[in-house]
């Protein structure tokens, strides 16, 4: 599996690691290696790093203070318990609210796929885009799984999920939404591609906000517009890119010409 955070440096890696990821590379060429460093030491400096008092103003920007801590939570080296404690500790209530906020969504998710393991794969409730179940496509297509869309900004996010197994929450959500609204696939086969490539790959959190996006579990649609997809990666991604012009339009616009049945 594989993870780059964007602060890691081939160059500055330690040695061992460096070594390490050489050795791998060479037995699976075709696949990029993961170079986030494992293990509880590794989980505590980046806890120790967390800053939500900064969090909570630029949270949703895809260069904001997130922690990207998730494939620790995932895999049991921070509790979210030790991530309330510290973001208390080092914001106290007021400041740290949003982030704890952000912790609960996922208690959320995980108690209710407790209480009702169904939903993991089958919709909660019907789609509320006019669409019913069977007009979705029920297989990921060839080119979203290879970031061959054709459309820069989906491509460049492809190519972050399947190089870095990690994704901001505003990204993950853009392309839910394009495989869901914009090419009509059933939410499950993005769920499974995502839990395929993703470091924190959670069957709750994952699948509950695919449900979310697809309207299954959720009152409307997630859709977004180019000019949100602007604002929030002030500069990370090619939005003057043409290709992206079937975002590029008002959400009235949008709403009537992907769900013209409503
Ligand atoms: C389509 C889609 C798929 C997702 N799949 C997963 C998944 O497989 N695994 C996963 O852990 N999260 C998933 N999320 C939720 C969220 O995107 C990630 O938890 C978050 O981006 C992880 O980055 P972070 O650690 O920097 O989060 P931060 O914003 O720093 O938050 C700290 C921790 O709180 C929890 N958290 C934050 N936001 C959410 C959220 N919206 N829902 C649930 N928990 C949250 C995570 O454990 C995270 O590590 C998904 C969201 C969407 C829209």
């Amino acid at each position: 599996m594989r993870f780059l955070p964007t602060e890691f440096s081939a160059a500055t890696a330690p040695t061992e690691i460096r070594a390490l990821v050489a050795q791998l590379s060479g037995l699976s060429p075709d696949e990029p290696i993961s170079v986030l460093p494992g293990g509880q030491e590794a989980a505590q400096v980046a806890l120790a790093k967390i800053q939500p008092q900064l969090y909570r103003h630029d949270r949703n920007f895809l260069d904001g203070h997130v922690t990207r801590l998730s494939p620790y939570v995932r895999h049991g080296l921070v509790s979210p318990q030790q991530l309330m404690q510290q973001a208390l500790q080092v914001a106290g209530v007021e400041a740290g609210e949003r982030f704890i906020q952000q912790l609960a969504w996922r208690d959320y998710f995980h108690l209710y796929l407790a209480q009702f393991p169904q939903a993991a794969w089958q919709d909660v409730e019907p789609y509320k885009t006019g669409w019913l179940a069977a007009d979705y496509a029920q297989d990921l297509p060839a080119d979203i799984a290879a970031a061959s869309t054709g459309v820069r900004l989906i491509d460049q996010l492809i190519c972050e999920l399947l190089q870095q197994g990690w994704l901001h929450n505003h990204a993950r959500l853009y392309l839910a939404a394009y495989v869901v609204h914009w090419r009509r696939v059933r939410w499950q086969a993005g769920a499974q591609w995502f839990l395929q490539h993703l470091l924190d790959g959670d069957l709750a959190s994952n699948n509950l906000s695919w449900q979310w996006v697809a309207s299954t579990f959720s009152a409307k649609p997630y859709i977004f517009n180019l000019e949100n997809v602007e604002k929030f990666s002030r500069g990370r991604l090619d939005c003057a890119h043409p290709s992206n012009a079937i975002f590029d339009d008002d959400y009235d616009a949008l709403q009537a010409k992907l769900f013209p049945n409503l």
